[in-house]
């Protein structure tokens, strides 16, 4: 009897029920029974579970018999999140069609929006799907009018479910089988793979995500990885239904996974082509890239002792999530610590909550930053990573950055918020329009440093959490923007240089320059606390000569008390860096760390 299989993932904005209908998939089609069933099967990093998004593609198969012919459905799991955009249109270059998931109160969001937008690049089958039809307060029919103004689904197409009482999901299942197409491939063409995933078992080392687009792959046969130029054994292949289930073959349109003696995921790159070895292999996929780091900070332990323990730290992280990367890095201020490169803003938030949790550092982690392009005066483009490697003035031909597109969906009473905030943050716009009445989306055009700062949050806090925020990279431009640097006593602090507007360079100087001057204690002598471009000073505070004698205070009585306070005193040392002569509290930066 032939196998029939559908190829397809399930996209939606967050919270519209995404797991919850996965789920009830893998229940319906036999796949897994009640008993085992285990709230949202296929988030499984803890951390993923709390924040209840999805962050790694996964992929599953369902195996079932239905009017007498046998189906396999493999379900590609994507992640949510626009930082994890390239894993998306990777999983999705697998798939021939998808389920839009919208939730049947709140209707369509950004993230529906965009990830709609992604499908329809990749010409699958799109299913529209209304979710949480139990909900009260549900309004299928305006919702289906909304999904065919902003993306063009038919309302009669729309399959209506509740991911939670199971109600429509069988129906889902036929859709599915009725409307997406079938894949095609030959299985006895020559080995074409795409790899769109990948994790790292302690036992196994690499296990590498696979859709199969020509020929078959048996156990023990040779493979190599088309891009990295890598050739490997086959050990271990089979599928996920959803525990591991070896099997000794995979052919043309099935999904699963390979198991080659890979002992880093540096190894396997997502996007990647298998084939065979040898010049008979078959052609590489389009579409490959690699991951770009668009968001950079400096990690760095508070006890300078803990350096080798963070290290260890770090190491473990990037075996398993080869998106990001880190070099160690010296501060004058912080000390021994390490610069790091994330995919983005939601990236980073995971990657630090990882470390703090799997290992007992306590960190401070320096304002985030963009990745700049500098073109200098011999014509050279160099990529800056952090604040300080920006050359002088002097030196600068263009100074680009990078500009995303934002797309925000909001309720109309709050287009005039969001439309100011965008401004203030150097936004651009593209247009507007509604996608119902009383619901619109405006889109902008914004630095994604400004974006990075706290768009979202602020968006989110405009319009009492009804707005919602996605965006995509449009491409580097070139802007006015300048190094501005703090020197104390005429030494450049390295952790407080910032890249700035030049139009908000004196605003930023002068408050950097009023906090820490608020921080630094007394010295002996005077301070001087300047904000400079280049060797321009734009902003200067000073910090009187004093001397600063804590016992004074006791009045010479009570020994003990004076002793403590001494004790106290040099504690508070052990904490304080010198820039040049002068001693500064890791408190005073973080006071000008944390005001942005
Ligand atoms: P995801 O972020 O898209 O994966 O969404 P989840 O599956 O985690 O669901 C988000 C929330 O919506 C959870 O609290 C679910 O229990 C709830 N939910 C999901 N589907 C339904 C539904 O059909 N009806 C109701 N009432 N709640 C649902
Ligand atoms: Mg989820």
């Amino acid at each position: 009897m032939s196998v029939h299989i559908r190829n397809f993932a399930i996209i939606a904005h967050i919270d519209h029920g995404k797991s919850t209908l996965a789920d009830r998939l893998l229940e319906h089609t036999g796949t897994v029974s009640n008993r085992e069933m285990k709230e949202q099967l296929l988030d499984d990093l803890e951390l993923e579970r709390q924040r209840g998004i999805t962050i790694k593609a996964r992929a599953v198969v369902m195996q079932f018999e239905r009017n007498g012919k046998k189906y396999e459905l493999n379900l590609i799991d994507t992640p949510g999140h626009v930082d994890f955009q390239y894993e998306v249109s990777r999983s999705l270059a697998c798939c021939e069609g998808v389920l839009l998931l919208v939730d049947a109160f709140q209707g369509v969001e950004a993230q529906t929006v965009a990830n709609a937008y992604a499908a329809m690049e990749h010409d699958l089958k799109i299913i529209p799907v209304i979710n949480k039809i139990d909900l009260m307060h549900a309004r299928p029919d305006e919702v289906a009018e909304e999904m065919m103004n902003s993306l063009g689904t038919d309302p009669d197409e729309c399959v209506r479910v509740s991911a939670k009482t199971g109600e429509g999901v069988d129906g889902l299942v036929d859709a599915i089988i009725e409307h997406i197409p079938p894949p095609t491939g030959d299985p006895k063409a020559t080995l074409q793979a795409m790899v769109f995933d990948s994790n790292y078992d302690d036992y196994r080392g690499a296990i590498t995500y696979v859709r199969i687009m020509q020929g078959t792959v048996k156990k023990g046969q040779k493979i190599a990885f088309l891009r990295s130029g890598t050739s490997h054994e086959v050990v271990e292949l089979g599928r996920f239904a959803p525990q591991r289930q070896s099997t000794d073959v995979l052919a043309a349109g099935q999904v699963g996974y390979l198991i080659c003696n890979i002992k880093s995921l540096g190894d396997v790159h997502i996007g990647d082509t298998i084939s065979i070895p040898g010049d008979k292999a078959a052609e590489a996929l389009p579409g490959y890239s690699r991951p770009k780091r668009m968001v950079y900070c400096g990690l760095f332990p508070s006890d300078g002792q803990d350096f080798s323990e963070l290290r260890d730290a770090l190491e473990r992280l990037a075996v398993n999530d080869p998106s990001f990367e880190f070099e160690p890095e010296t501060s004058d201020a912080l000390g021994f610590g390490f610069r790091c490169g994330f995919l983005g803003l939601l990236h980073m938030e995971i990657v630090q909550q990882r470390l703090e949790k799997e290992s007992d550092v306590d960190l401070v982690q320096t304002a985030p930053n963009v990745t700049y392009e500098i073109i200098n005066k011999r014509g050279e483009t160099i990529t800056i990573h952090k604040p300080q490697d920006v050359p002088d003035p002097g030196d600068i031909e263009e100074f680009r950055q990078p500009i995303v597109r934002c797309n925000v969906i909001v309720p109309d009473d709050f287009i005039g918020a969001v439309m100011k905030l965008c401004q203030e943050r150097r936004g651009i716009q593209q247009s507007q329009e509604y996608l119902a009445a009383g619901r619109a989306m405006l889109t902008y055009d914004i630095p994604l440093a400004e974006v990075v700062y706290d768009l979202h949050d602020k968006i989110k806090s405009a319009t009492r959490g009804y707005g919602t925020l996605d965006y995509e990279m449009v491409g580097y431009e070139a802007a006015d923007l300048c190094r501005l640097d703090i020197m104390v006593n005429g030494n450049r602090v390295d952790a407080l240089s910032v890249v700035c507007n030049k139009a908000d360079a004196d605003r930023r100087g002068r408050a950097v320059a009023k906090t820490l001057k608020k921080e630094i204690e007394r010295h002996m002598f005077e301070v001087a606390v300047q904000a400079a471009i280049g060797s321009r000073v734009i902003a200067r505070e000073t910090v009187p000569a004093m001397r600063k004698n804590v016992t004074a205070k006791c009045y010479g009585g009570d020994i003990t008390r004076k002793r403590k306070l001494l004790q106290k005193q040099k504690e508070g040392k052990k904490r304080m860096k010198a820039i040049g002569n002068v001693e500064i509290s890791q408190k005073a930066f973080m006071a000008v760390l944390s005001d942005g």
